[in-house]
């Protein structure tokens, strides 16, 4: 099951939800758990594939386009 990370534009907390792709696609409630606002912004290209860990290449890579790498 894909993580959707976001980051709310309020407290400028991280945090990901876990979803499938078809609840995704409804439009998840991102609320913050922090402050509870609902200003959240998701981070694009940080998306987690959960399942199928046997490819080395992808591990460790966090580049994300617009916002480099770490
Ligand atoms: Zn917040």
């Amino acid at each position: 099951m894909p993580t959707y990370e976001y980051r709310c534009t309020d407290c400028e907390h991280d945090f990901a939800l876990e979803a499938s792709v078809a609840e995704y696609e409804e439009g998840l409630g991102a609320d913050c758990p922090e402050c509870g606002s609902s200003e959240t912004t998701r981070r694009l290209g940080s998306v987690v594939i959960s399942t199928g860990s046997s490819d080395p290449a992808r591990k460790g890579g966090c580049c994300t386009p617009g916002s480099g790498c770490c």
